[in-house]
């Protein structure tokens, strides 16, 4: 399912129904007939016009995490740069000390806090990485919070080990040897643990170079995890290490180059946009309509992060990247549903068909378009997960 999409190829059921049990869609189609086939069931019926879409699914965000970077963000208004912000204690690794410094509990409540405020606007599979730990106790201390906050919440909290961050400033070694300590050290307590079956790694100029985490990618890769990619964000070249790798995605691409492209037009690596971090950093989108144009696929995630994506609005984002891409309506479904489940490696969501998890939302207007057109201010006014309402 790759290239371009137009709005007339989505298929769309006027009056339709969905049935359901022990969270499994069973049928679906019209409603008069759903209910002439299934005298016995209890239909609940929605007065009213409705649309209703699948779950969506956000395949890439931070959301376990402690404290603020409010000041990392009024400098960046000031006109402060990058470097500018480090020096003066902010960016990532202010948030690793302060994340350190939280309990267990405290980050679970935090991130569940998170996955429900991401359920009432109809996000029921959530993507969460680690990465403000950066030590092996930190890091599990987090994926455990994460575990947790998905038993605690309704919707899904798929975790991600991102120890590959950035280089902690306290860590005695370079990149090299702190991946080594990683794979050494991480990795098997993770599997042990069953905390996160993927690994991702942050592949930029002040993060880990394409040859460091070529080798901890396949070893990863070798251990059984699935692997994702932080790519192209500020500077090219890591899309064919995603290919070799066998990456399940290679998210942001701000900085994808033609070349790129087409290295991605010629793979299997699914593209991961995120228009939350280029709103909150000011700076360009991804190439995502030329992607398309290049025979891709397309997943659009909101990279919900204290620092350059504090925003933490799927929808939002989404339609704002669409008016600037020139994205269709069913560009941008397909990117936060079907297309999205792949990323995750999940076949049992992101549609609605029968065998299909219970998962959907419901948006009160008669025009699927109004959702977009109304850029996420339109919230879902119903919430399935599994089958369970969600008010
Ligand atoms: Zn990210």
């Amino acid at each position: 399912m790759k290239g371009h999409l137009s709005d007339d190829q989505l298929e769309i059921i006027q009056d339709g129904g969905i049935l359901h049990q022990h969270g499994k869609i069973t049928e679906i189609g019209k409603y008069d007939q759903l209910k002439h086939k299934n005298q016995d069931a209890t239909l609940e019926r929605i007065d009213g016009n409705f649309v209703v879409l699948p779950g969506m699914i956000d395949v890439h965000t931070h959301i376990c995490w402690a404290g603020s970077r409010i000041e990392d963000y009024a400098m960046r208004l000031s006109g402060k740069n990058y470097l500018e912000i480090a020096e003066s204690g902010g960016g990532i690794w202010n948030t690793v000390e302060k994340t350190r410094k939280a309990t267990l509990i405290e980050l679970t409540e935090l991130t569940a806090q998170r996955a429900q405020k991401m359920l009432k606007q109809g996000v029921t599979t959530i993507e969460a990485k680690s990465g403000y730990g950066l030590s092996v106790e930190d890091e599990l201390k987090i994926l455990e919070a994460i575990k947790l906050a998905d038993r605690n919440s309704q919707a899904d909290i798929i975790p991600t080990c991102l120890a590959a961050h950035i280089l902690p400033s306290d860590f005695d070694g370079d990149e090299n040897d702190y991946l080594t300590y990683i794979t050494d050290k991480l990795l098997p307590e993770i599997k042990k643990k069953n905390l996160a079956k993927r690994v991702d790694i942050f592949i930029e100029k002040n993060a880990f170079s394409v040859a460091t985490a070529k080798e901890y990618l396949l070893q990863a890769k070798e251990m059984g995890f699935d692997i994702t990619i932080h790519g192209d964000q500020f500077s090219s070249g890591a899309a064919g290490l995603a290919i070799e790798s066998e990456a399940l995605s290679i998210d942001h691409l701000e900085a994808a180059d033609n070349d790129e492209i087409a290295l991605l037009a010629g793979g299997n690596v699914i593209p991961v946009i995120l228009p939350g971090s280029s709103i909150g950093l000011g700076e360009p989108f991804a190439p995502a309509h030329k992607l398309l144009d290049a025979c891709t696929s397309l997943v659009i995630a909101s990279d919900w992060n204290p620092g350059s994506a504090p925003m933490g609005n799927l929808l939002t984002g989404a339609s704002i990247l669409a008016t600037y891409e020139k994205l269709t309506m069913a560009e941008i479904w397909t990117a936060l549903t079907c297309r999205a489940a792949l990323a995750l490696n999940k076949t049992d969501r992101g549609i609605l068909k029968t065998g299909m998890k219970a998962d959907f939302i419901a948006f009160k207007t008669n025009d699927f378009r109004e959702i977009i057109y109304r850029q996420g201010e339109l919230k879902p006014e119903k919430v399935w997960k599994n089958g369970s309402i969600y008010h």
